[in-house]
């Protein structure tokens, strides 16, 4: 069972789950089923990370609850399949992830590579203007961004928010 499950599923049977440091707080009115708490201790990081802002301002489920809503207007307000919904919905993930962690850099020296401007090779300012820029040569940039996507995909996982068309 996954941690999202596993939260859902104590949530369901009347335990409330809350976070302290870095320890959960359990509150039931009945003694909750050994199974539920040693799914809840298998999978404690991951619900703590479902349950805490991160640095973006956004908790684990705060991201689950956008994606679900993203995937549900493209299935029912734009008829697609929710395959093809969950996927677009990722999209939005992904780019909303970006813009919530965004790199600045300062102008002068290339994020990528580390050079600074050379004559011919212009650095440029990547990135949108209320988040800042970071400065890269244009040839810097895919492998960079690339990087920035990984990145994403990563963080986005522990939310087991998946690109359904590239993973199982
Ligand atoms: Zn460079």
């Amino acid at each position: 069972m996954s941690a999202v499950h596993t939260l859902k599923c104590a949530r369901a049977s009347g335990v409330r789950i809350g976070v302290d440091g870095d320890a959960l707080t359990l509150e039931a009115d009945a003694v909750p089923p050994p199974a539920m708490l040693e799914l809840l201790a298998r999978h404690k990081a991951q619900v703590i990370a479902l349950l805490t802002r991160g640095g973006d301002g956004w908790s684990g489920e705060d991201w689950r609850a956008f994606f679900e809503e993203r995937a549900d207007i493209s299935e029912f307000d734009g008829g697609l399949p929710r395959d093809q919904a969950e996927a677009r919905a990722f999209a939005f993930c992904l780019a909303e992830w970006l813009n919530r962690n965004p790199v600045r850099s300062p102008p002068g020296r290339c994020f990528g590579c580390g050079e600074t401007e050379h004559g011919q090779v212009p650095l440029l300012p990547f990135g949108i203007d209320t988040t800042g820029h970071t400065w890269l040569h244009s040839r810097c940039w895919p492998a960079w961004h690339a990087g920035r996507k990984a990145e994403a995909v990563a963080a986005l996982a522990t939310f087991e928010i998946h690109d359904t068309r590239t993973s199982p």
